[in-house]
């Protein structure tokens, strides 16, 4: 039996800002020696008194702006007691009542998936446990690193929406600039809340699942629960409601606690906090902040190159790489008006040099990268001379095999095209007398492949296509040797 799925994200992010959120410590999770970025305010001591970290706050606005948030006017902070060890107050600062941000969305492959709240809070420490078991350390680096908490309305009805939802929220998160949010590296975590029910209109029992450190994981477990959920109610049983963890390398999900009734964790306002004043002037000025998000890009790219659906992706999802692409695209307008002399630069022109433009960066420039960035100190080409390289590709002065070459040779020495052709003597040679003395040379050496050509076995030709093109050691243009080699085996 088919069952309609629900399934909810819980996201913490670990935002980059200078300080921790509520003390002068430096906010650095990374630190591997423990315990050195501590203050008697992040180590809980009695007297000491929290003060709100102003970039925290504004990053987690710019993230409700950016999901098409309800900023709320007079957000609060609230305690939520609970005790652990790597808990040093015994109660950590979140918000309950009045969050930041409520009521946004995001559009995503044309679903709209609701988030009801994006709050601040701050980390826990960290536990290191011995190998034996036998004792734990704990480690107060994260404890009081700003952490916003984003909570989705169970809309999402795959495992495949679940993980292409979290990598766009990964995306928008980089874009805002407001952390790396690199999963492996705890900077953003996820957690999903999953249920399975007979109708649209009802809600199954939700079985929340935890430590998913990957994309991957995210939509494997969900559709490890689909499966086992699924399994579960075909045979009649229940599903019990409580929180499962992921077992990467088995690929499956198992039961760490069941929910006991709503935890009483005594939430009450945070007495030693004032509540914040967000007012529409401060709404504005970070609204002005926020740059081109993804999916505005993507629709850009689009229309501006006329770009097809992987090429954008790979602009989008690399931004240096896709600014860079923009700056050389604004170098060929500028050379299709200047130097071609046109008044009006026609689409289909400037399409066609796009296309050329995000063949060559996206498979060789990003080939000879290799993971690095073109906004690196040591990469060597300009905009402005990988826009000629395109140039003289397009117009038909470099093969694409010679274009290679010369790429190769901008990346590792950041000389100009011309200059790189000239001295090694690299240009095409589609000049009909001179390839037609080559050509004459080759079928004059090969007596066997004519004579075979002229019998009708037509690769001999190829053959010797390819002896030309090693004799001018690929240079020689193909349309007019393929051309040349015709007429003269053809009326010899
Ligand atoms: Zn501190």
């Amino acid at each position: 039996m088919r069952y309609f799925v629900k399934i909810g994200l819980e996201v913490h992010l670990e935002l980059r800002t200078k300080t921790k959120m509520f003390c002068d410590c430096l906010n650095d999770p990374a630190e591997k020696t423990p315990n050195i970025n501590i203050c008697p305010v992040c180590l809980g001591h009695p007297g000491t008194l929290p003060v709100i970290n102003r970039e925290a706050v504004r990053k987690v606005i710019k993230a409700g702006l950016a999901l098409n948030c309800h900023i709320l006017e007079e957000p609060r902070f609230d305690r939520k007691n609970y005790f652990y060890p790597d808990l040093p107050k015994n109660y950590q600062i979140s918000q309950l009542y009045q969050p930041l941000c409520r009521n946004g969305f995001l559009e995503i492959g044309g679903n709209k998936i609701r988030i009801r709240e994006i709050h601040l809070e701050e980390d826990t420490g960290r536990l290191i446990h011995s190998s034996e078991g036998d004792y734990s350390l704990v480690d107060f680096n994260r404890a009081g690193v700003p952490l916003m908490e984003l909570v989705t309305e169970p809309d999402i009805t795959s495992a495949k929406k679940a993980g292409e939802f979290s990598r766009e929220l990964q995306l928008i998160f980089r874009y805002l600039d407001i952390s790396d949010a690199d999963m492996e590296k705890g900077q953003m975590r996820v957690e999903i809340n999953i249920s399975l029910s007979k109708s649209q209109s009802d809600f199954g029992t939700k079985v929340e699942v935890k430590n998913l450190n990957s994309f991957r994981a995210v939509e494997r477990a969900a559709e490890y629960e689909i499966k086992r959920q699924s399994k579960l109610l075909d045979e009649g049983k229940k599903v019990v409601q409580e929180t499962r963890g992921w077992d990467p390398s088995k690929e499956v999900t198992f039961s760490q606690r069941e929910k006991e009734e709503a935890q009483d964790y005594r939430y009450f306002p945070e007495p030693d906090l004032p509540p914040l004043h967000i007012t529409q002037d401060i709404i504005d000025r970070l609204k002005a902040e926020i740059p081109e998000l993804p999916d505005k890009k993507r629709q850009r790219l689009q229309r501006q190159y006329g770009l097809g659906k992987e090429a954008v992706e790979v602009f989008v999802q690399n931004k240096d790489l896709g600014e860079y692409f923009e700056n050389v695209m604004s170098e060929l307008r500028r050379w299709i008006r200047d130097i071609e002399k046109k008044s009006k630069v026609e689409e289909k022109e400037f399409f066609e040099l796009a296309r050329l433009c995000s063949n060559y960066m996206i498979t060789d420039l990003q080939g000879l990268l290799k993971g690095a960035s073109v906004e690196d100190e040591n990469f060597l080409i300009s905009p402005e001379d990988f826009a000629e390289f395109v140039t003289l590709i397009y117009k038909g002065t470099l093969s694409s095999k010679i274009a290679k070459t010369v790429l190769q040779e901008m990346f590792s020495k950041g000389l100009d095209p011309s200059c790189i052709i000239e001295e090694k003597g690299l240009a095409l040679i589609s000049s009909q007398s001179e390839i037609e003395k080559i050509v004459k040379e080759i079928v004059s050496q090969n007596p066997k492949p004519v004579e075979d050509y002229k019998k009708g076995k037509e690769n001999a030709l190829q053959f010797l296509v390819g002896k030309v093109m090693a004799k001018t050691k690929g240079r020689a243009d193909p349309k007019v040797t393929r051309e040349t080699l015709l007429r003269i085996l053809g009326s010899s």
